[in-house]
């Protein structure tokens, strides 16, 4: 590819979009960014391009530039958007950020072990980065996570290998990835909106599999369908890349799985009939939940399709620390455990963390972005002690209790100010006993109440401290 010279588009300011411009008009090309909003903070950043000499065009980000050769998008423009449709009929080819950076790498450029799914991206991806570096691989944590494709791709550093996140949205628009090994997680419905349908959803998501040349890794016990095993059969890959299903019961040949408290490779071992390879203990992985367990196991089967040592499974998943907000355990008071899980913006995701404990005081609500919550509850009544609700869209998650554990004693929080947070903790402290979980797994976005997730944890293990202070 020529890049001197070339008219490209790029679609959207912002965390993808700049760097983009910037690299692209590095290269030679003549760059014109299209940006949909005409605010402050997009002139600012409109007047740094320009500077470079990038053409920028606020206030319309529907008409395609005369001459565009190529459209590099931000990832969370809509497909439907007029943009692409015009990019179609002019025979233009739409990137993403991903499909950039794919493009751009050298040509010793480090493979990638690439991770997607509905929940437990980020916390896989971690897991993966910290076995590779156990076996002694320079590698980096990269991609949907927050560290850009694009600046790794075109950075000084060199790594032998990477464990990349991608998103559905990336991963639509990176028509051309082809990864050494790649996971899908498992697949709930999330973003439909964005993607149109659950089969659209799935589609995106099973398009990390084309082209793998090792291993397709999915998930055994994810059988709703379409199955993350289906994604695989469809997908076109190398010839030799095997299909690798992870379990958390016992793995036959070819899988990893467990048995008696042991994660155990079936796969990667000289002989797979016979021999069973042990890599770590339930214990070694942090928090031991079970969604987790899968989350080490699909983290342990893409390091071993790069060929890393058993022991650095182990070591791996011994260093690894989970992120903030992710069933992070903030304290005990009044032996009450107080676990923020405020990552969990979905039902799929609160319903894993629900799994996770016997005796539940759920703090539960927020912005439940279309979601319906009788799965969720019906599947989680017999573990609830009680439920303390928040957030705009609470009265769906209590018509559900109402529904499915009516004898579960509810606290229904009218307030949204920043007081509320500390109010829901006292309010779970007082329908927990002892040896219960006080769990906030809301289930919903958050908001309609804080700037953000990591906001909203924060205020929880805050008020949390505030209770142990008082108690
Ligand atoms: P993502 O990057 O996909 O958003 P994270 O690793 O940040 O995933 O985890 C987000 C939330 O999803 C966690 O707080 C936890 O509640 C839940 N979760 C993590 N792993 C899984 C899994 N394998 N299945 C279901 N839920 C999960």
């Amino acid at each position: 590819m020529t890049w001197a010279g070339k008219n490209v588009t790029v679609a959207g300011l912002g965390v993808s979009g700049i760097p983009a411009a910037r690299v692209l008009h590095g290269l030679g090309a003549v760059v014109t960014v299209v940006n949909e909003g005409d605010d402050e903070r997009s002139r600012t950043q409109a007047a740094e391009l320009e500077a470079l000499g990038v053409t920028v065009r606020l206030g319309d980000g529907d008409t395609l530039p005369e001459g565009t050769e190529l459209v590099v998008t931000t990832p969370g423009w809509k497909p439907g958007k007029p943009l692409f449709a015009a990019a179609a009929a002019a025979g233009v080819e739409v990137w993403g950020d991903v499909e950039l950076a794919w493009r751009l790498r050298g040509p010793d450029a480090a493979p990638w072990l690439a991770v997607t799914g509905t929940n437990g991206k980020t916390t896989t991806v971690r897991m993966l980065a910290s076995i590779l570096e156990a076996a002694g691989l320079r590698t980096a944590a990269v991609g949907n996570i927050g560290v850009s494709l694009l600046d790794v791709v075109t950075g000084d550093e060199t790594y032998d290998v990477l464990a990349v996140e991608l998103s559905s949205y990336q991963l639509h628009w990176a028509p051309s990835l082809r990864a050494h090994s790649a996971a899908v997680l498992n697949l709930a419905p999330d973003h439909l909106d964005w993607h149109g349908s659950m089969e659209a959803y799935a589609a995106d998501k099973g398009r990390v599999y084309e082209g793998n040349q090792i291993a397709c890794v999915y998930n055994l016990d994810a059988t709703d369908k379409p199955s993350t095993e289906d994604l695989v059969r469809e997908a076109d890959v190398e010839e030799g890349c095997r299909a690798i299903g992870f379990t958390l019961n016992a793995p036959a040949p070819s899988q990893l799985g467990v048995v008696d408290g042991i994660l155990v490779d079936r796969a990667f071992v000289p002989d797979r009939q016979k021999q069973a390879q042990e890599l770590a203990e339930i214990s070694d992985v942090r928090p031991p939940a079970p969604h987790n367990i899968a989350n080490a196991l699909a983290a342990a089967a893409l390091a071993r399709a790069y060929g890393v040592p058993a022991t650095a499974v182990r070591d791996g998943l011994r260093a690894f620390r989970p992120d903030a907000h992710r069933i992070e355990h903030v304290a005990d008071v009044a032996d009450v455990a107080y676990v923020d899980d405020s990552k969990a913006t979905n039902t799929h995701a609160a319903e894993a963390s629900l799994a996770a404990y016997e005796s539940i005081v759920w703090i539960a609500g927020g912005l439940a972005k279309g979601a319906t919550f009788d799965e969720l509850v019906a599947k989680s009544a017999k573990r609830l002690r009680g439920v303390v609700l928040i957030g705009a869209d609470r009265a769906l998650i209590r018509e559900a209790l109402a529904r499915h554990a009516p004898e579960v004693p509810v606290v229904d929080l009218d307030r949204t100010d920043t007081g509320a947070m500390s109010e829901a903790v006292r309010q779970a402290a007082r329908l927990a006993e002892p040896g219960d979980t006080v769990l906030m797994a809301p289930a919903c976005a958050s908001m309609d109440m804080f700037t953000n997730y990591n906001k909203r944890g924060d205020a929880f293990a805050d008020a949390v401290r505030e209770l142990g202070a008082s108690a």
